[in-house]
């Protein structure tokens, strides 16, 4: 590599972090702008410049994203795109990226991509030889971990299980000699069962409950299966939830 090789970290040209904040959007860009999971505060300056510099902005909640940017003061024209729509308004945004807009996708909250629909838009953009831009900032999951006390070194993300008894199990089953720690995404009508099948399953291992992170209620409950829904006792479990398993050992 020679000396002014943008692909040499030793490159003349080579950006430092604090000159690389500084440039505007371009144009037929997708951007993947990572919002915040409750508070806020936790978006990046570089996401604020970005919404309020792209031509359009694709939310997966319209009301959601239109909150946060009201709450920044930012008016932007926004377009809904969520899993029930994705088939229909992916191709038109990618119309639009292909007539040079500068397009930024948001999820209901945290990184577009991770369990939302934002993944179908990617792949079908790269399809299309469009460049593909992340803007990182809050994911449920990585917070999560961090907080749990688990083992951070090597994880398993394994988003939503099957919402079906059977399915759901089976992917337990599946599960049971994985040496990393499993990180699932669950909603809280769904949480008890679930417990019931991880303790049948996976035995009494180490479980991680973080709920409503970075919000008012946020709360890490830790302990077996066994000890969470007993300190739950007959209260339903509310909010947002990330559950944590040990690995097998
Ligand atoms: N794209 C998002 C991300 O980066 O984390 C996740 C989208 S997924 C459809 C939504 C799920 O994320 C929720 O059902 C919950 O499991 C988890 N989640 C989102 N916000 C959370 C929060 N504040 N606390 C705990 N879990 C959260």
């Amino acid at each position: 590599m020679n000396k002014s090789d943008p692909m040499d970290p030793n490159s003349d040209k080579a950006e430092s972090p604090a000159s690389a904040g500084e440039t505007s959007v371009e144009p037929g860009v997708l951007y993947l702008v990572s919002t915040p999971i409750g508070n806020l505060e936790d978006i990046t300056l570089r996401a604020l410049r970005v919404l309020k510099e792209v031509d359009l902005v694709a939310a997966e909640d319209t009301r959601h994203t239109g909150m946060l940017l009201k709450h920044y003061n930012l008016q932007k024209r926004l377009i809904s795109y969520h899993d029930f729509n994705k088939k229909r308004k992916a191709p038109l945004l990618i119309k639009r990226l292909k007539a040079n807009q500068s397009v930024a996708v948001t999820s209901d909250a945290g990184t577009p991509g991770i369990s939302d629909p934002g993944y179908y838009l990617v792949q079908l953009a790269i399809r299309e030889g469009i460049q593909v831009v992340p803007i990182p900032g809050a994911t449920a999951f990585l917070s999560a971990l961090v907080v749990s006390g688990l083992p951070t070194d090597r994880f398993a993300f394994e988003g939503f299980l099957p919402a079906k008894p059977g399915k759901r199990r089976k992917r337990l089953k599946e599960l049971h000699e994985e040496k990393r720690t499993l990180i699932f995404y669950e909603s809280p009508h769904r949480f008890a069962k679930m417990m019931n099948d991880v303790s049948e399953i996976l035995g009494q291992r180490r479980v991680v409950v973080a709920r409503e992170l970075t919000k008012k209620f946020e709360e890490i409950l830790r302990g077996t299966p066994e000890e969470i829904r007993k300190s739950l006792g007959e209260h339903k479990i509310k909010g947002e939830l990330v559950i944590l398993i040990e690995g097998k050992e």
